[in-house]
């Protein structure tokens, strides 16, 4: 076995569903977009409909067709990128709610699958999917005509609580959505944290059920333990790796481990990034490549059979942060070459 093993924890994701539906007295979906964020929907998804979950959410209809497959008939599945040009079979046979982001897709929804389930997305300021303030005003009236099951919008600045952007769009929605008769929904991970004013009637987290930020209290859910294939030591002055980017200013031990950027450990992650080995800290030296990474085990008073990348203590934000980059970003890299293991 060469391949590192991706342990993910499924009462830690039913935990951290509970632990977000506790911090709001309204309905919590889930956001199960882009595979679970990498971690898998076939168990993402019945962990955290056994939690409690009954609304999903998917970018897109093939996702929620997959969803549907795997859950069954029953929890609501709906779809941010709302009703495109070819999707009203998959919408209609696996009975998806398309979150409708314009007056062309409410007039494709109406007309391909009159009295079909949807909601409405609407821009409070994000500028990226849903209906403007002026374009929500002409079709309202005809759009809550047709019964919408909810009116949703996305936060752009939810996970800074003191930034302006916060309040301004929370205006904006109450002013779009007064009125109206319909649930809605505004929170994500960062603004269920936001408090109660930006809880509405649904919150749909994502990242904070995968133990990511800004859910700082968090259940850790991912542990990535990488086999080492080789151990050798270099001398004095020699180098390692590609590009000689590493060189040894005195004796070091290094060990070659089984993953790299093939398996979204990102390249970027160079310089100060380390992995552990019973929680102590070992650098990794030279560049990542393509199927491994070359580790300075120098410290270590025994030989290892793994060092761990992600666990209890690394977090998915702190390797993020080794790459410049978030921890949603390193959850959806995680490769397909992991041997995953799912804790019941
Ligand atoms: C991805 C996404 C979410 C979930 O966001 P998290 O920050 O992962 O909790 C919710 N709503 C929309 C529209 C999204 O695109």
């Amino acid at each position: 076995m060469t391949t590192a093993t991706l342990t993910i924890d499924l009462t830690a994701i039913a935990a951290n569903w509970q632990a977000l539906n506790k911090l709001t007295n309204c309905e919590t979906a889930a956001v199960i977009k882009a595979d679970a964020y990498g971690l898998g929907i076939a168990k993402v998804g019945p962990a955290l409909a056994k939690a409690g979950a009954r609304g999903f959410f998917v970018a897109a209809a093939e996702e929620g067709v997959a969803l549907r497959r795997v859950l069954g008939a029953g929890p609501d599945i709906c779809v941010f990128s709302g009703h495109m040009a070819g999707d009203s079979d998959m919408i209609r046979s696996a009975n998806l709610t398309p979150m409708i982001n314009s007056v062309d897709q409410l007039l494709t929804h109406v007309e391909a699958l009159p009295g079909h389930p949807f909601g409405i997305q609407l821009d409070t300021g994000m500028n990226r999917l849903g209906m403007e303030p002026g374009e929500w005003s002409a079709v309202r009236e005809i759009a809550v005509a047709q019964q919408p099951v909810l009116i949703m919008s996305h936060l752009a600045c939810a996970d800074e609580p003191d930034h302006v952007m916060n309040q301004m769009q929370l205006d904006s929605f109450i002013e779009m959505t007064q009125g109206l008769d319909v649930p809605r929904s505004l929170a994500a991970t960062g603004g269920i944290l936001l408090g109660e004013k930006y809880h509405f009637d649904v919150t749909r987290p994502g990242v904070g059920l995968y133990g990511g930020l800004p859910f700082i209290d968090a259940t850790p859910v991912v542990a990535l333990d990488i086999p080492v294939i080789q151990i050798r030591d270099v001398a004095a002055g020699e180098s390692v790796g590609y590009g000689n980017a590493f060189v040894a200013i005195s004796e070091t031990r290094v060990a070659t481990i089984a993953a790299g950027y093939a398996d979204g450990l990102i390249r970027a992650m160079g310089n100060g990034a380390t992995l552990t080995f019973d929680g102590q800290p070992v650098p990794i030296i030279g560049r990542v490549s393509m199927d491994m990474i070359t580790v300075d085990i120098s410290r270590l008073s025994q030989v290892p059979e793994h060092l761990q990348l992600i666990g209890l203590h690394q977090s998915v934000d702190t390797v993020a942060g080794f790459a410049g980059t978030i921890g949603y970003e390193i959850l959806t890299s995680l490769g397909a070459r992991h041997d995953r293991v799912y804790l019941t």
